[in-house]
């Protein structure tokens, strides 16, 4: 897809620009606990406000539906915006009429000011023509920077693009890149890694995979559901029994498109679902009633491995067993370090994300060392089951 980013911004200094920022940070209080968001953002409220742009910050925060719940206003986080950016980011009680009309008409070239929560007006996840004109009153261009709610066709996402000149910031342009490289026009074979609790969560997604990769692993609880609609007796492992039909489905279409299916060789099975439970390496027929598969074991592991050297471009999404626990995080551990190897190496473009796939990494100690890890959760999840990203697409050039 084409679409413009800051470089096409010429003659800048002066202008209003109204950045669409995702601000959800964690809080405790009044503090932030976890400043990832903000630093993302960071490159192009620098940029812009280099640039000599009067940059103008839009951000929901939690939901208010429409109401204004103190609790959820962003006032206490312009403060650690300010403190990451190194420049003071002033603050209006509104994000549209006289507040937000005062406070911009008070800035100088290059300043900061972040606007209250978008969501205090329904108008917001409505995406109510008048509310986006209102928001649009105080710009002369319009940048999105939030890849993360993208997914959603609000005011601040979608409406208010099609009213000014509307630009992809940094973060949302290398998000744009990265997913258009593993997915879009990605450089063959490319292998996508499934894992997770749930097939039925991930049916739309499953499907969408088939239909364009090369190799699909798929692992974690919902490989489960895939061993049983094969006949296979999973004990009393997590398994939605009532979705073998869909499992066939998807198998069935895999087949169809030339897309091979890499299901587990062996199973690491306990009997309680908690740290360092007795635990025991099993082939696939030989799973205990009474056992549960928290793992795929070193059979699997060095398929799923033999895979990743297969492919030029990897998608990721979900643990293959139950990273939290350990040793159950030992698959999900050894094939992150190997794509992150592979990555580091040159020969592997290696895209994730999605829920608690970042966390996973993290936890292999991978995540650094992939090409691309997206925080974005829901919208990286829409995006792989194929779906038109709102906000995106009212960014197309
Ligand atoms: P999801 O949010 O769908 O990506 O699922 C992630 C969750 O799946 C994690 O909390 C894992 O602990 C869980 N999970 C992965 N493999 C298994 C398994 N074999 N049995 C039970 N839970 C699992």
């Amino acid at each position: 897809m084409a679409f413009k980013t800051l470089d096409d911004l010429t003659d800048i200094a002066g202008k209003r620009a109204l950045v669409r920022v995702d601000l959800n940070v964690p809080m405790d209080g009044d503090k932030v606990t976890d400043t990832t968001r903000i630093e993302r953002v960071l490159p192009t409220i620098r940029e812009l406000s280099e640039k000599g742009a009067k940059v103008i910050l839009l951000a929901h925060f939690g939901r208010p539906k429409g109401e204004r719940v103190a609790s959820m206003s962003l006032a206490p986080v312009a403060p650690a915006v300010a403190k990451l950016l190194g420049k003071p980011v002033a603050f209006a009680n509104d994000c549209i009429g006289q507040d937000a009309e005062d406070a911009v008409e008070a800035m100088a070239n290059g300043d900061v000011v972040l606007l209250e929560n978008t969501r205090y007006h329904k108008g917001e996840e409505k995406n109510d023509p008048d509310f986006a004109k209102a928001l649009a009153a105080n710009g002369d261009i319009y940048v999105n920077d939030a890849f993360s709610a993208a997914h959603r066709a609000h005011g601040s996402t979608e409406g208010i693009a099609k009213l000014l000149p509307a630009y992809a910031g940094r973060t949302m342009q290398a998000e744009l890149e990265a997913l258009g490289s593993a997915l879009g026009e990605p450089v063959r074979p490319v292998l996508a890694v499934v894992g997770g609790a749930k097939v039925s969560s991930k049916i739309d997604l499953l499907e969408n995979l088939v239909s364009k990769v090369d190799m699909l692993v798929i692992g974690g609880g919902m490989a489960n559901t895939f061993l049983a609609a094969k006949g296979i007796d999973v004990g009393k492992s997590l398994c939605e029994h009532d979705l073998a039909d869909t499992a066939n489905r998807i198998m069935a279409a895999a087949d169809a498109a030339n897309c091979e299916i890499v299901l587990p060789d062996d199973a690491v099975v306990a009997r309680e679902f908690k740290a360092g439970a007795d635990n025991e390496t099993v082939a696939l027929d030989a799973i205990p009633s009474d056992g549960m598969i928290l793992d795929v074991g070193a059979a699997s592991i060095a398929t799923v491995t033999s895979r990743i050297d297969a492919a030029k471009t990897l998608v990721w999404n979900g643990p293959l067993g139950a990273f939290e626990i350990a040793p159950f995080d030992k698959a999900t551990v050894a094939a992150a370090k190997h794509a992150a190897n592979n990555t580091r190496a040159g020969k592997l473009n290696s895209v994730a994300g999605g829920g608690d796939t970042v966390a996973a990494l993290n936890h292999a100690d991978a995540a650094e060392s992939f090409s691309y890890v997206s925080t974005a959760g829901g919208a990286f999840l829409e995006w792989l089951e194929g779906k038109e990203l709102p906000g995106v697409k009212a960014l197309e050039a």
